[in-house]
């Protein structure tokens, strides 16, 4: 996703690929931000990557 410009990875030191407690977790304002613009958060995959939102859903 990040290769066809359509992923932007924020603030990996506290949203570590992996960590299952990611800060954005506890930043409903900036989930509900991306949400709206209905753009995917990677903190709620099955291996996290709370960094991630992506635009394209595929
Ligand atoms: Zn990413």
């Amino acid at each position: 996703m990040h290769c066809c410009g359509c992923a932007v990875d924020f603030d990996p030191a506290r949203n570590g690929f992996g960590d299952t407690t990611p800060n954005f977790g506890h930043i409903p304002a900036v989930l509900d931000a991306f949400a709206s613009e209905e753009w995917t958060w990677g903190g709620k995959w099955g291996k996290p990557d709370g960094m991630h939102w992506q635009a394209a859903n595929v």
